[in-house]
């Protein structure tokens, strides 16, 4: 095996990885950041490629990457974008169960060897410490694994961590997954969170619990499956208590935690595998999915702390969509089209609604009518606007709409109450006012588009139904806000063909 090449293209491609992370927190620069993740990652593969030595190996990768990527493009072209963030979920899930397989063969190799504690008087020989060695049977251990008793017990813990960290990860994603999806009956898949009575002091336990069994499996004279085996069962439990426990508007931190869990599974896997390219990959994807659970964490208003303990302290709080709020207007669309052509500035606010009903083009197509006739169009984005982080960025970008137009929330939230006109499309918990009014609210403390404050609001939507976090709307009682209803692409297409 030559390792010189093989290290040289791991560093190229770990590098590439970092260009790509980099490429990718900008709009401008994220199609170079795919095409320098993919190139690493082609790197990547070549390099694992040239390590196979035996071509048996080589044929069963082969034949696992066509079945894999077999069913990865069909599933990719099917998949909706709306699909999107239950597709990362399952994907996150895989990775979680990957390390704990690779955990279990990892032991499994190890073919149950013992690291025997034995004391070497402090004046003996070299002969003396290998008799000792032998006598103990660590040297054994030593001929079966090609390790010191030192690097043995390591690779336990490698194992161990891997197992747990991998095995919370698996179960926490498939509730997540569940929780996006959203049409299973299964109380845990609801988006209210589910809260059990004693709930952190159950997530405290399973971890003291999980301890004492790594003492076990570490202490035991010929290291046990059975710590190993009862420790994943009480992570696989402790993964969909931690996820069922988060209610609706709070999923995108659990998203991108568990993004960052699964990082630190591969990584961990990296470990087991002593592969260097996979600790560094799985490092960077763990700790860009921690940083962007911060920022997440802050745009949302919520503890890092207590998301990482699952739950985020909102025991109490209620989701409840049937509370009467009185009256509300409605405008049909040549209507709007008129109160648009009164306008001067116009800001856009998109929620999921937009994606679910594909109107990013129609959208488009209005805002440079509107430019057209003189008037000032913004875009508004929430943090967690659609289901996932950056999705309305990802539609206005394919409809073309100009960068310099789209704001985030801090930067256009004080400019409502000088604006004509907001248009609210498929928007509905990220321009709750409850948020800020109702401390009960689920939605409690999380920032919010102050639409509102503008002279004119229209929300196009459907329904009167709520959204994701389950949470009656006050905007749309509100005396300026009309509401104008129907798929959001017919609509604005409507008001397009009126402007
Ligand atoms: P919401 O999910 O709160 O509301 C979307 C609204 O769109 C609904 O009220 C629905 O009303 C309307 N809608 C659906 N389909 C259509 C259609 N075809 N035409 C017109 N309207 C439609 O959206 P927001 O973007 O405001 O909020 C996102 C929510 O998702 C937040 O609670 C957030 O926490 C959560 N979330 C976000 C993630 C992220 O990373 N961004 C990840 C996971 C969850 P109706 O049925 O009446 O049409």
């Amino acid at each position: 095996m030559i390792l010189g090449p093989i290290h040289m293209a791991y560093i190229l491609a770990a590098l590439l990885f970092i260009l790509a992370l980099a490429g990718l927190s900008k709009q401008e620069t994220a199609k170079l950041g795919c095409l320098s993740g993919m190139v690493g990652m082609t790197i990547a593969l070549l390099a694992t490629f040239a390590q196979v030595e035996s071509a048996v190996g080589f044929i069963l990768i082969i034949i696992a990457m066509a079945v894999g990527a077999g069913i990865g493009i069909y599933v990719a072209r099917k998949v909706a974008m709306t699909q999107m963030p239950e597709m990362i979920a399952c994907l996150h899930s895989f990775v979680g169960l990957a390390a704990v397989l690779v955990g279990y063969n990892s032991f499994l190799e190890l073919g149950g060897v013992a690291p025997e504690t034995i004391t070497i008087p402090i004046n003996a020989t070299a002969d003396e410490i290998a008799a000792l060695l032998e006598s103990a049977g660590a040297a054994a251990a030593g001929a079966a694994t090609g390790m010191t008793v030192g690097e043995l017990n390591t690779h336990l813990v490698e194992i161990f961590l891997g197992v747990f960290i991998g095995a919370v990860t698996f179960t926490g994603s498939i509730v997540a997954y569940g929780k996006l999806n959203g049409t299973y009956k299964l109380r845990v898949f609801k988006s209210q969170p589910l809260m059990i009575p004693g709930g952190h002091w159950l997530n405290l336990g399973a971890l003291i619990v999980s301890l004492f069994l790594m003492i076990w499996f570490m202490a035991s004279e010929t290291p046990s499956v059975a710590p190993l085996i009862i420790m994943t069962l009480i992570a696989f439990a402790f993964g969909v208590h931690l996820v069922a426990a988060i209610g609706g508007a709070d999923m995108p931190v659990v998203i991108s935690m568990l993004n960052s869990y699964s990082g630190w599974a591969a990584a961990a896997s990296g470990f087991m595998l002593s592969n260097d390219l996979l600790i560094v990959t799985g490092a960077l994807v763990g700790s860009s999915g921690a940083i962007l659970s911060y920022i997440m964490c802050r745009a949302m208003n919520r503890s890092f702390i207590s998301v990482i303990a699952g739950g985020f302290g909102n025991e109490g709080a209620a989701a409840s969509g049937d509370e009467e709020m009185g009256e509300y207007r409605e405008l049909k669309c040549p209507e709007v089209a008129e109160l648009l052509k009164n306008s001067s500035s116009v800001i856009i606010a998109p929620g999921y609604g937009m994606a679910v009903a594909q109107a990013q083009n129609a959208v488009a197509q209005m805002t440079e009518k509107l430019q057209a006739r003189g008037v000032q169009v913004r875009f508004a984005i929430h943090p967690v606007a659609g289901r996932l982080p950056g999705h309305m960025n990802v539609l206005l970008a394919e409809a073309k709409v100009p960068y310099d137009i789209v704001f985030e929330m801090d930067e256009i939230n004080d400019d409502f109450e000088n604006t004509d006109t907001v248009l609210v499309i498929g928007a509905n918990d990220t321009v709750n006012p409850a948020a800020l009014e109702n401390p009960n609210s689920p939605i409690a403390g999380m920032p919010v588009l102050e639409v509102w404050k503008a002279r004119n609001v229209v929300v196009f939507k459907r329904s009167m139904n709520t959204g994701y976090a389950g949470v009656q709307n006050p905007l749309f009682f509100k005396e300026n806000t009309a509401m104008c209803f129907g798929d959001a692409k017919k609509s604005v297409e409507e008001i397009v063909a009126n402007l």
